[in-house]
């Protein structure tokens, strides 16, 4: 936990001054996978690899491999909270979110 700025920090024009509260830097102990109710599922045959699906993942969970034997997107489990962004974002809308627990590949 950062301790708050001391100074109020303030917005481009320097009109308004705001404090900015405690933040989380680090997540050191929580593994945000725990969260999780619902998990993403890609229909790899519907992807383009874009990574739309990457830039747009809060926790920066996804990885791509376009070719060889990892060829997939992938996702590190310990993490991804289930948010559903990946989905929402899909141009191809292939990411299906599925219950937890319900892959296939658990
Ligand atoms: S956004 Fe969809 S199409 Fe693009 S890489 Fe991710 S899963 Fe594939
Ligand atoms: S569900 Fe959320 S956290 Fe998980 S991979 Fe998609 S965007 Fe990232």
């Amino acid at each position: 936990m950062q301790m708050q700025q001391k100074k109020p920090a303030t917005d481009c024009k320097n009109t308004k001054k705001y404090y900015v509260g405690p933040v989380a830097t680090e997540f050191v102990a929580t593994k945000t996978g725990i969260w999780r109710i619902e998990r993403p599922d890609v229909v790899i045959e519907n992807c383009i690899f874009c990574g739309t699906c990457r830039k747009h993942c809060p926790t920066d969970v996804i990885t791509m491999e376009k070719e060889g034997e990892n060829r997939g997107v992938h996702f590190d489990w310990d993490y991804c909270k289930g948010c559903g962004i990946c989905a929402n974002v899909c141009p191809k809308k292939c990411i299906n979110m599925i219950q937890e627990g319900s892959a296939c590949n658990l």
